[in-house]
């Protein structure tokens, strides 16, 4: 576990006020990190996310960090303020989560275009990389996202398959074949770079005091928005009623269903490197299904 003294001589320097920890809860439900909910003296409550080997991800919760700033900053969508990040930790406003609100979909939905809406431009990327779970992320900009697609995204995650002993497995080859399809497949329709959570999954949206959204445990770069919607959709928890209150504020392009199959390919390659076997079949199927 974190020492407290060093936690709080870096929440006192961030806020300008000193911190005094009168109890920490362990919170339990992330699937990378240690997290706790922290009591200071003074009443504030704050998250805090450490790992035990912290070192072998350097950077990631200050790349965090600086998502939560960047998608904060937009006031489309509530995210946890951050605090302070370094090498071994994150704090960030504490929230509690409570019931959703009956129409907490329609509202994320609607939200979320909002978030994409209000952060078009022209080039995909960030100025930093950072992790899609505990894998890194490249994100050096491109102005061609097809590219981008192609060298940042797909590509990096069939070499760790294929680093992984797997150099003659079929999944690279096919693989291989939708890599040479993605401008004709992607090329259409041509839309901006907008910001993304990034790792939009249901278990990083939840309900706030006042059953309203809130999401966190981005993994943000610039991208098309569709991409976003390819990890909503690898789990589930979003509904109908979310995508029709998105497609009210910004509707999707025609024959979106096989371009967010592409997308939602990259974090089942992920969960593949990450976790193993268990998503083999849907990676193959999910390339099939596009090709
Ligand atoms: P990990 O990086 O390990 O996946 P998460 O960031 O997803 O961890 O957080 C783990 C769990 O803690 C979440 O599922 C959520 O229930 C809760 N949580 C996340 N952020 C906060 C916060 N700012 N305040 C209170 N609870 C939080």
């Amino acid at each position: 576990m974190i020492d407290r003294s060093q936690l709080e001589d870096a929440i006192a320097a961030a806020t300008g006020d000193a911190a005094v920890i009168v109890a920490m809860a362990s919170r339990s439900g992330g699937s990378i990190n240690d997290a706790y909910i922290m009591d200071l003296a003074d009443g504030r409550r704050y998250f805090c996310k450490t790992h035990a080997r912290a070192e072998q991800f350097p950077g990631m919760f200050v790349t965090e960090y600086r998502a939560l700033e960047l998608l904060g900053a937009t006031a489309t969508i509530r995210v946890p303020a951050p605090v302070v990040a370094d090498m071994d930790f994150i704090v960030m406003e504490a929230f509690d989560e409570h019931r959703p609100a009956p129409d907490w979909q329609e509202q994320i939905g609607r939200q979320l275009a909002g978030l994409h809406q209000a952060t078009r431009c022209d080039r995909f990327g960030l100025d930093f990389d950072n992790f899609i779970g505990t894998t890194p992320q490249p994100n050096t900009p491109l102005e061609d996202w097809v590219r981008f697609w192609r060298e940042r995204r797909l590509e990096p995650q069939i070499e760790l398959f294929a680093a992984g002993g797997n150099r003659g497995d079929p999944l690279i080859a096919l693989a291989g074949k939708l890599s040479e399809r993605l401008d004709e497949i992607l090329a259409d329709p041509v839309e901006p770079a907008v910001l993304l959570h990034g790792d939009l999954w249901s278990g990083n949206a939840a309900a706030d005091e006042h059953g309203t959204p809130i999401i966190y445990d981005p993994a943000s770069y610039y991208g098309r928005r569709e991409a976003e919607i390819g990890m909503m959709r690898m789990f589930g928890g979003f509904d109908a009623r979310c995508y029709a209150a998105y497609a009210e504020v910004w509707p999707l392009a025609d024959e979106h269903e096989r371009r967010i199959a592409v997308y939602r390919l990259y974090h089942e390659l992920n969960h593949l490197n990450l976790f193993g076997r268990g998503y083999y079949d849907s990676c193959i199927a999910t390339i099939r299904g596009i090709l």
